[in-house]
């Protein structure tokens, strides 16, 4: 059995992190979604505890001061943050943890946590991802050029990743993911003891 490790999903917004962290999660019951911490205010159907926790600038400051985050950035307008005991303690119990988050909350946790294994979602084209922030109708035209903008700068930081996929089709993504997933589950350093773990399985363990 291997450990537990962190999962950090990134790309810029209109890459379809969000549908394909959601068909990741359906498809794979070992893997805990980690719900961030947000200042943004809920979209339309978004629930509390479920997609975000939806906090006030306040009560953000607070966790930030007693050290409850793991990560923390403004992006577009607003705070967002990992709540760090859940994140270990899926760890713990030999869960992968997945983290959606973006490139300046990725590249802290690159710093503080060696072991992660960091993904870029790519969008097939630029003009797509456009498309996509139009078509999914839940910003304005002024956040939906910040959101485009800031998209050409997060590119920049692909070579700081594991990994990159691009989400041509939601179900080739997840695949690419996936595979993702199970090789580095065969990483050695993600196990305590390979010598002892074949021996129990053939039984030769006294
Ligand atoms: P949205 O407002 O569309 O839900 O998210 C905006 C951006 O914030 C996305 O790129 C998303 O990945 C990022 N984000 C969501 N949660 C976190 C978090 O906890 N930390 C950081 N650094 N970014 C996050």
């Amino acid at each position: 059995m291997s450990k537990g490790f962190l999962l950090v999903l990134s790309g810029p917004s209109g890459s379809g992190k969000g549908t394909v962290s959601e068909a990741l999660m359906k498809r794979n019951d070992n893997i805990s979604f980690s719900t961030s911490v947000t200042t943004r205010m809920p979209r339309p159907g978004e629930v509390n505890g479920e997609n975000y926790f939806f906090t006030s600038i306040d009560e953000f400051e607070t966790m930030v001061e007693q050290d409850e985050l793991l990560e923390y950035a403004f992006v577009h307008t607003n705070y967002y943050g990992t709540p760090k005991k859940f994140v270990f303690d899926e760890i713990e119990k030999g869960e992968i943890v997945l983290l959606e988050i973006d490139v300046q909350g990725a590249l802290q946790v690159k710093e503080r946590y060696k072991e992660a294994v960091f993904i870029f979602l790519l969008p097939p084209t630029m003009a797509e991802l456009k498309n996509r922030l139009i078509l999914r109708d839940t910003e304005t035209e002024e956040e939906i050029n910040t959101r485009f903008k800031n998209a050409f700068k997060e590119l920049d930081f692909v070579g700081e990743y594991d990994y990159f996929v691009v989400n041509n089709k939601v179900e080739n993504a997840v695949h690419n993911i996936e595979t993702i997933i199970e090789a580095e589950k065969l990483r050695v350093k993600r196990h305590k003891d390979i010598k002892a773990e074949v021996m129990m399985e053939k039984g030769e363990i006294e």
